[in-house]
């Protein structure tokens, strides 16, 4: 049987890896949780860049590198890619299909940080779900903002800024009472895609808030692409 690499890190992940057998792995950078009820093994931590996947790919016999990470995760999605081609085997990836914006919609799309500064310049109350990158320029705060950043990762409110460490999904609800209890003017967010996080936006769209959105990162073409967890799994038992 084909041995699978499979590389994680998202609900959509998995949920994949739930499906695989013990001959299989699961790999994760070592950020979050580390599930210990899967039918595969679990690995834990950088390969050392693409040379490292492929000298890992060649000696653990993988016969099928499936990339299921988060679609901002460049570095591992790059090194997947080149790592498979040069180990001699397929490499496929899940990409969720980004959000659209509506009629309507106020999207201003940024590339980088100093895009996102200058874009937020006219608000007071972002609502910052980027990840943690938010928490290393809280001393950049201009003096007529306040800052909600929520993440995975806790960290102490400072004077101008509260944390908010939390893992989706989010219900439309709960987004509600968030934004109004916390007076969002405007939400900064990843297109990332799926429903866990999307409540934000629909709510940005009830309260006719702008959203300042981070572009996605472009990637190499793998030899699959698949949009579900569902498609990629039927093409799975297929090719099994
Ligand atoms: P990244 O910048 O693309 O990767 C940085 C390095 O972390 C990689 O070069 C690799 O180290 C290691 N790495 C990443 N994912 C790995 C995996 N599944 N297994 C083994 N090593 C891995 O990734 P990132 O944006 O920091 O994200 C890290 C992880 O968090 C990813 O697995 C991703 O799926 C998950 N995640 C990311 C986001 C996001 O917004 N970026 C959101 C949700 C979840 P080596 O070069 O040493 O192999």
């Amino acid at each position: 049987m084909t041995k699978i690499l499979l590389l994680g890190g998202t609900g959509d992940a998995l949920r994949i890896a739930r499906q695989l057998t013990s001959v299989d792995v699961y790999s994760l950078a070592g950020l979050g949780k580390v599930p210990d009820d899967l039918p595969c093994s679990v690995r834990v931590g950088g390969f050392g860049g693409s040379e490292g996947m492929a000298r890992y790919i060649a000696d653990e016999e993988i016969g099928l590198v499936i990339d299921a990470t988060h679609p901002y995760a460049a570095q591992i999605s790059a090194n997947a890619v080149n790592a498979a081609r040069h180990a001699g085997v397929p490499c496929w990836v899940l990409r969720r299909p980004a959000w659209q914006p509506r009629a309507g919609d106020d999207w201003r799309m940024i590339d980088g940080w100093d895009e996102l500064t200058m874009a937020l310049a006219p608000f007071r109350r972002p609502l910052f779900t980027l990840g943690r990158e938010p928490l290393s320029h809280l001393d950049e705060i201009p003096p007529h903002q306040f800052w909600l950043v929520r993440c995975l990762d806790s960290h102490e409110d400072t004077e101008r800024a509260r944390i908010i460490a939390a893992r989706g999904p989010f219900t439309l609800e709960g987004e509600r009472a968030l934004f109004a209890l916390q007076h969002v003017d405007v939400v900064v967010s990843k297109n990332s895609g799926g429903s866990a996080t999307e409540a934000k936006l629909e709510v940005a769209r009830e309260r006719r808030l702008p959203v300042v959105m981070l572009r996605r990162p472009s990637l190499p073409a793998a030899d699959r692409e698949f949009e579900s967890v569902a498609e990629l799994l039927d093409a799975l038992h297929l090719s099994r």
